[in-house]
């Protein structure tokens, strides 16, 4: 476990704002930061991030926290885990302990599979720097392809040997188990034995967007590439990687995509990598495939622009055209840039300058609609192929979604083709509410599919029940956040004590007088532990119940205080306001009042159960529930029910 004093250090250096960049870029508003959210399929920025308060959240889907919860949540990664992430950002060291056997056993395939790969990549990195035949031949290869060393160590390139099973002797005598070198398929396991995947090819790592080795790609030496062999071989799918998710090279460019509002999307790593060596950096590939909505989404959150790098060729034109009405539909802006004289974007940045190279995409790029019009129209002199071509187009232009947008886009196809706008629209209305009317249906069918099957699992088919409990767990969780947010603040004044002395009540010692005068406490045995705590630190100089809570060592207690710190309404003041109209002690009050009395209802009914089944115990039974009963009816009368 780290360290109380460890924790505080790395939560002093932690900025919210620092750590949701690495993932989305935001824009200052006001004095928060907004973005896309990570979390849902967002289309306007609805993801707010605070830096006086340390938290960020989504007004749309709900998620939010702490910079610990964000990383727990969008790295899938657990507590100590996120601790460590923000230690390594911000340079500050943790003392780990050696873990045990059994602690070992403990960590999850998927750490293993993430440190098996790490492992990997600086093993194929050492081949290549010192293994002799790395260096004649893999870094050879890499240099006689113009890659600089700056660039190779920039990519954390490496090299395999050609020897079938070498990474599979180093990785068992290094300690790693053969199942997650499997998983990972760094190796494989054949008839004859477990081999090595890459062998004899140089290696690319793939980095998911927050720099963790997911994935690589080999690539056979040109010399050897004639023969059966494939020239790539990549990793499969597996518990961490998937490879319609990730993209090539976002890792290390996702800085400069922000920075430059753009992206460049190419065919290969060599592309990637070329551009970086030129100055340019922000540009991604994918593995050869059309771009997923995962891959889109993702990109999305950098910028909205994109321009398609390719080859002027048949094959380039054809990636060109891939999957772009996606593009569009997740609110994309697309040009497409085609390079010229069979050049792609790796020869081309080896001739040009990046200011060059820059110059030539602003002149040169297109925008998507004009440059499928161009391709897929003029020239074009039979009629039915014409008009089917036109089709396509308006169809392109009818999934944007910004309707702006799409009545530009029109407006120019109208004046390029010489047809009547109006004739456009209609056919693109058209196309619209067939959409529409194909989505409802679709969603019809979800919903009368989800009702057969509550019906089947005998669920009630209307939800939003209020029955006691629920209501109790809903007070209870209004009752912990007055605690976390406000738990240390003066309730009450001078309170006489009973040796004569005064007392200030604060709004914790409040709560767990007035529930323990009851006999109740809250359901959740983690409330339970948080109010003892609170309570317990009141009276401490400085102490604030959320900052303590939120920086709590226990993951338990910071998540739950995490949640309850911020909602929606956190961010505005004018409901804080709106929220303590009544002050913060008519609130407190009113809650603890509501509380008891759901308890206490509750209590009674338990003990008319009781009393019907009861054998022996009548009499005292019957007592506990006239004694109950008579406080909830005072209760209840107090409170106007
Ligand atoms: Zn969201």
């Amino acid at each position: 476990m780290i360290d109380r004093e460890t924790i505080d250090k790395i939560l002093d250096a932690t900025n919210i704002v620092d750590v949701v960049s690495e993932f989305v870029t935001l824009k200052k508003s006001g004095v928060n930061y907004k973005g896309l959210c990570p979390f849902h399929d967002d289309k306007t920025p609805s993801f707010m991030v605070s830096p006086t308060k340390q938290i960020c959240k989504c007004f749309s889907c709900g998620e939010g926290g702490t910079a610990i919860n964000f990383l727990m949540k969008h790295e899938q990664i657990t507590y100590p885990e996120a601790l460590r992430w923000l230690a390594k950002k911000y340079n500050i060291e943790i003392q780990e302990k050696e873990l045990t056997d059994e602690e070992k056993q403990e960590q999850s395939d998927r750490e293993s599979m993430f440190i098996v790969n790490e492992w990997a990549m600086n093993y194929f990195k050492d081949v290549l720097n010192h293994d002799p035949d790395g260096v004649a031949i893999g870094r050879q290869y890499f240099r006689s392809r113009g890659i600089r060393d700056d660039i190779v160590e920039k990519f954390n390139l490496g090299f395999s040997l050609s020897k079938r099973d070498a990474l599979d002797l180093a990785a068992k005598k290094a300690g790693y188990k053969e199942e997650f070198l499997i998983k990972t398929g760094l190796c494989i396991k054949g008839e004859k034995g477990v081999y090595d995947r890459y062998a004899g090819r140089v290696i690319f790592p793939w980095f998911n967007v927050s720099g963790k080795v997911v994935a690589f790609g080999g690539r056979l030496l040109d010399a050897r590439t004639k023969g059966v062999q494939q020239k790539y071989v990549n990793s499969p799918d597996s518990e961490i990687y998937h490879k319609e998710r990730e993209l090539y090279g976002l890792y290390q460019g996702k800085k400069a995509i922000a920075k430059e509002d753009c992206v460049y999307m190419v065919e290969g790593y060599t592309d990637v990598i070329a551009m970086h060596q030129c100055g340019l950096e922000n540009v991604v590939a994918n593995s050869g495939t059309a771009l997923s909505k995962h891959q889109i989404k993702l990109l999305r959150r950098f910028t909205p622009n994109i321009i398609l790098l390719y080859d002027g060729d048949e094959a380039g034109i054809h990636a060109a055209m891939r999957g772009t009405d996606m593009l569009l539909a997740e609110g994309m802006k697309v040009k497409v840039l085609l390079l010229p004289d069979g050049d792609d974007p790796d020869s081309f940045s080896r001739k040009h300058t990046a200011a060059e190279f820059k110059a030539y995409i602003e002149e040169h790029a297109e925008d998507f609609i004009e440059f499928k019009t161009k391709l897929t129209v003029e020239n074009v002199s039979d009629p039915v192929k014409r008009s089917e071509a036109i089709g396509g187009i308006v169809k392109s232009i009818s999934v944007v979604d910004d309707q702006l947008l799409r009545d530009e886009y029109l407006t120019q196809l109208s004046r390029r083709l010489g047809i009547k706008e109006e004739t456009l629209l209609n056919s693109m209305n058209g196309m619209i509410s067939h959409d529409r009317e194909e989505k409802e249906k679709e969603y019809n069918r979800e919903q009368a599919q989800e009702a057969i099957q509550r019906e089947k699992e005998g669920k009630p088919m209307a939800i939003g029940l209020h029955t006691t409990n629920e209501q109790i767990s809903q007070l209870e969780e209004m009752l912990m956040k007055a605690i976390v947010r406000d738990g240390e603040k003066v309730m009450y004044e001078n309170v006489a004590t009973a040796d004569g002395g005064t007392i200030n009540l604060s709004v914790a010692q409040f709560i767990d007088y007035d529930l323990g005068s009851d006999g109740l406490s809250f359901s959740n045995p983690v409330y339970n532990k948080i109010l003892q705590e609170v309570v317990a630190h009141i009276g401490e100089e400085d102490f604030k119940s959320e900052e303590y809570l939120m920086r709590h060592p226990d993951y338990e207690v910071s998540s739950v205080a995490a949640n309850l710190a911020v909602d929606p309404y956190q961010l505005s003041k004018s409901f804080q306001m709106k929220e303590r109209e009544g002050g913060l002690r008519q609130h407190v009050e009113h809650l603890v009042l509501d509380f008891r009395y759901f308890c206490l209802k509750e209590k009674v009914e338990e003990l008319k159960a009781a009393l019907k089944n009861c054998k022996d115990d009548y009499m005292s039974i019957m007592q506990e529930l006239a004694r109950v009963d008579s406080i909830y009816k005072a209760l209840a009368k107090k409170l106007g029910r």
